[in-house]
Formats: structure tokens, C-alpha cells, sequence
């Protein structure tokens, strides 16, 4: 699968797949789907991609039984900001009290967080749990995540 590139807009040049790992990307896709009833092949796309996304491909195990990580701990507020753990968590085992919520490791949480530097660092979190965290992420690697061969 070829990265699908946007050819029109504030993001022109860039790819869909590419745009998910970024909060303004992210929101901009979103914004698209709401907006733009002409471009059913973009469309598509989009909604393959977040589809996918729903389930992305975890490299982390949770560190209490070893299944694939599908939580993260976010600590904070929405007034003060968030901070993310670096661990990741099954569902079960993923500690959750006062000030510090489990969030799923999906792409569409992105949306729980309202401040932008929230929705970039979940997104940055989410990236390392992908197991994308340190090469430069290029619009191919981005479509290899979610179309692996
Ligand atoms: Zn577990």
C-alpha cells in the first residue's frame, strides 16, 4: 500500500497515515470527514485508517501478566494538563484512581483530551506503544503501521 497523500488544504503534500500520528493531522482528518461529501476515495481512505486505528498493532506487554498492552495511565486534568506513564497495561491491571484514568490505546482517544499538548503527548505515547517511537517517522513507515504487508 502507497501512503495516500492530501492534495489540497493546509496539510497539502502530507499523508492521511502520516497526519494520524499528529493532534492538528488528527483533527484535520476529522474535519474532512465532516466537511468534504465530494471526495469518496479520501473518504474511504480516512475511514480504513481509523477503522484501523481502533486496534493498532501494541508492542508492549503488560507488565503484571504479559498480555499486549491496551491501556495507558493518564495523571492530570483537563485544566492542568495531563501526564502519560510510559507503561502500558491490560485493561484489568491498568491502576486507575483519583487523578489518574485508564485510556485506551487507540487513536480515537486523542479526542477525550482538550488541551493540544495533551493530544500531541497522548499521541507521542501512543506512537512509542506502536513500537514507532524513535526513526523518523516518514509517511511510508506511517502507512506500513497501519497496511502491513
Ligand atoms: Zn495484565
Amino acid at each position: 500500500m502507497k501512503p495516500y497523500i492530501l492534495w489540497f488544504g493546509r496539510f497539502k503534500g502530507q499523508s492521511v497515515e502520516r497526519m494520524m500520528f499528529d493532534h492538528a493531522g488528527y483533527s484535520y482528518l476529522r474535519f474532512i470527514l465532516r466537511e468534504f461529501n465530494d471526495k469518496p476515495q479520501l473518504l474511504a481512505r480516512i475511514r480504513e485508517v481509523m477503522q484501523r486505528g481502533e486496534q493498532p498493532r501494541i508492542v508492549t506487554a503488560c507488565p503484571t501478566c504479559g498480555t499486549p498492552a491496551t491501556h495507558i495511565v493518564a495523571a492530570g486534568d483537563d485544566r492542568e494538563g495531563f501526564s502519560f506513564e510510559a507503561e502500558g497495561w491490560c485493561e484489568a491491571h491498568c491502576p486507575e484512581e483519583h487523578r489518574r484514568q485508564k485510556m485506551p490505546l487507540k487513536f480515537s482517544s486523542v479526542a477525550r483530551f482538550v488541551m493540544p499538548s495533551d493530544q500531541a503527548s497522548f499521541l507521542k505515547n501512543l506512537r512509542d506503544h506502536c513500537g514507532l517511537g524513535r526513526e523518523r517517522l516518514t509517511a511510508e513507515r506511517a502507512c506500513d503501521f497501519f497496511f502491513p504487508a
